[in-house]
């Protein structure tokens, strides 16, 4: 077999073998396929795209890469991902809620890279809190007290990890078949048999329209069903930032105002969402069960003892979250309603504050990040302060950071936060 003539049937858009696409995989991950060899592959798929039959093999050519948890001694545990957004801490919150009703939580998660956060860096602000703890550790914590998070082995799909990281230097992120079989070889590769999927749709998303989420939507659902897990997608909106404050440790700052009942609005509702039906799947109940059960166990206090419980046992310490050494504040130059905050813009703005990073490597400021001050659909008056900006950097303040608020005259409609679930 030779790459050049793969590239080529996949350059006129031909569909490749399971044999053709194992030959790939192993080739490129035993360096027999160079990365420039790769990535025009790739970047032929991106345009070309794939048929189901070839999504589904090249999701099992991944998973095989590397190894599988086997989480069968946990019964009832449901795992949930999402696509990726800005101030997404829903799985501080989700995780709690959930295991407070009962059902197992045991999840491994990323870092982030770009404009997006990741669940771990948001974890290790806490201080002391460890994301690389043994499987065995990690099986036993979850029977314990029903919710563990820990950073992704290195062993897991590594087809991926190689893979993803030539996408991200190359353009080829932005393809439905790459992401599909990218998310859905890690998840099944986790262990659980059960699991929702947040499809992020909007400025700050991967997905930047409803069709393209519902395509991807189907096809996880699909590639889950060939693998005897059952997948529940939600599409939601990421155009605003998902709650008010965006960066490391003011995320977990949050996190727990919600969990202690503290803070409504779209992340409390889009948590609880999440967290319904996840109890849905893992107790076999119905999703309007499931989200009383989830409202009394937030309600009561359940769900955040049960986040302490989690910090505790993966020796985190909440006293003293990390704050950054400077706070800046940014004004409304008009009048207005606030139709819009863009989430893109105040993604990158945090990543440069130093909450995010460009390069795998770089280091984080855990106090680093944006508060936003104003909901959508709030009346604003010039020298309002929109948000609050916390860094260790000095920062001129003559840049224009208030262009990511859209004030106008007319307010505009509501905001739609679930779109539709696919099931
Ligand atoms: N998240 C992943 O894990 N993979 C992708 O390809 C995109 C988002």
């Amino acid at each position: 077999m030779d790459i050049i003539e793969i590239i080529n049937k996949k350059r006129m858009g031909k569909i490749l073998s399971e044999k053709e696409l194992e030959f790939v995989i192993s080739g490129y991950l035993d360096g027999s396929i160079y990365d420039y060899q790769m990535s025009s592959l790739l970047m032929a798929i991106v345009l070309k795209g794939m048929t189901n039959k070839e999504i589904v093999n090249l999701t099992r050519l991944m998973l095989e890469s590397g190894e599988r948890l086997d989480l069968s001694g946990l019964g009832n545990a449901v795992d949930k991902h999402s696509t990726g957004g800005v101030g997404d801490k829903t799985t501080m919150i989700v995780g709690p809620m959930v295991a407070a009703c009962g059902v197992n939580v045991a999840k491994m998660s990323g870092k982030g890279l770009g404009h997006t956060g990741g669940t771990i860096d948001k974890l290790e602000s806490i201080p002391g809190f460890r994301v690389n703890i043994s499987t065995e550790d990690f099986v036993r914590q979850v029977k314990e007290i029903g919710l563990a998070v820990v950073s992704q082995t290195n062993n897991l799909v590594p087809a991926d990890k190689k893979i993803y990281a030539l996408r991200d230097v190359t353009g080829t992120v932005e393809s439905i078949p790459l992401i599909a079989s990218s998310i859905m070889s890690k998840k099944i590769a986790s262990g659980a048999k059960k699991l929702v999927i947040d499809v992020k749709i909007g400025t700050g998303a991967l997905i930047k329209n409803i069709k393209d989420a519902r395509k991807l939507s189907k096809l996880m659902i699909e590639i889950g069903k060939s693998n005897e897990m059952e997948v529940v997608c939600l599409l939601t909106n990421m155009d605003i930032p998902l709650g008010s404050n965006i960066g490391n440790a003011l995320e977990v700052r949050e996190a727990i105002d919600v969990l202690k009942n503290k803070k409504q609005g779209n992340l409390l509702d889009l948590c609880v969402e999440l967290a319904s039906y996840m109890v849905s799947l893992g107790l076999g109940i119905d999703y309007e069960d499931a989200k009383s059960k989830v409202i009394i166990n937030l309600e009561n206090g359940n769900a955040y003892r049960k986040f302490e419980e989690f910090v505790k046992w993966q020796k985190g310490d909440l006293k003293e979250l990390p704050e950054a050494k400077n706070t800046y504040e940014v004004r409304a130059s008009k009048d207005g309603y606030l139709n819009s905050i863009d989430a893109l813009t105040l993604g990158k703005l945090s990543m440069h504050l130093g909450a995010g990073r460009m390069n795998l490597s770089d280091e984080l400021d855990y106090g680093a990040g944006i508060v936003v001050l104003k909901n959508v659909g709030d009346y604003i008056n010039k020298g309002d302060v929109l948000m609050r900006l916390h860094t260790s950097k000095e920062l001129d303040m003559k840049d224009n950071y208030e262009e990511a608020f859209l004030i106008e005259k007319k307010k505009r409609e509501d905001l739609v936060l679930i779109y539709e679930v696919i099931k």
